[in-house]
């Protein structure tokens, strides 16, 4: 069993397993389902909305992919978490969607970690920035709980575990400035199937894992 597998290697990092469902049938979703797998992360808002109404009610779904305003209404109170706020405006508006919802919305930072130029995120000076921007204090209904990050896609282990160490670095620094005395913001997401085992060794705590989860190949 696959995932008992993976559960098994995660257990010693007290790590938590979002499953990468994207562009899996439901069938497949509640085969993990039905071995106790309960996180399922979607990369795309309008999928999530699709999938959600035929799925178990008591499944814990994550945004992982990109969100843009237009989309929030699909993410917002339906999701536990969403992983991929990259800018203040995004953030504004899942606040005024979870207020009109009444409800507080967990949040995490995306943060641009890789060398490639093509993906999304903050970079450190910019969210100190919004978080000293006295527009942020104002945002009741968000909940911002840790920093996710993807490497860059690439052989080179030790660039790999450079970048998921300086999110990792990041998060101290701000668990121990901006957000002290705050256990919430504790969550580094980060480490897929090609390099979750460099992401825990680096203080992951949510690994979200798609194609080895998903795929018939045996894992080693
Ligand atoms: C698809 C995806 C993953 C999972 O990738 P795998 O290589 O299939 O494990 C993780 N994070 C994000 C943001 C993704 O889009």
């Amino acid at each position: 069993m696959k995932l008992q597998k993976l559960l098994d290697e995660l257990k010693p990092y007290g790590a938590r397993l979002c499953a990468v469902s994207k562009k899996q049938p439901t069938e497949k979703i509640l085969d993990l389902y039905e071995q106790g797998q309960r996180i399922f992360g979607e990369n795309r808002p309008q999928e999530l909305r699709d999938k959600q109404p035929l799925l178990p009610a008591d499944i814990e779904w994550h945004l992982i992919g990109h969100l843009q305003s237009n989309k929030i209404k699909y993410v917002t109170g339906k999701t536990k978490l969403i992983h991929s706020v990259d800018s203040f405006k995004l953030l504004r508006e899942i606040d005024k969607r979870a207020t009109r919802l009444g409800i507080v919305q967990d949040c995490l930072l995306q943060v641009h970690i890789a060398q490639e130029e093509s993906k999304f995120g903050f970079n450190e000076s910019e969210i100190e920035q919004m978080l000293n921007d006295l527009a942020f204090a104002k945002l009741e209904h968000i909940r911002l709980c840790g920093l996710m990050g993807m490497a860059t896609y690439t052989d080179d282990k030790g660039q790999i575990r450079r970048e998921f160490a300086g999110l990792r670095q990041m998060l101290e620094r701000l668990q121990r400035g901006f957000f002290s005395g705050q256990a919430h913001f504790r969550e580094l997401s980060m480490g897929m199937s090609g390099d979750y085992r460099i992401a825990l060794d680096e203080g992951s705590t949510l690994v979200r894992i798609g194609s080895l989860l998903f795929s018939e190949a045996e894992f080693a």
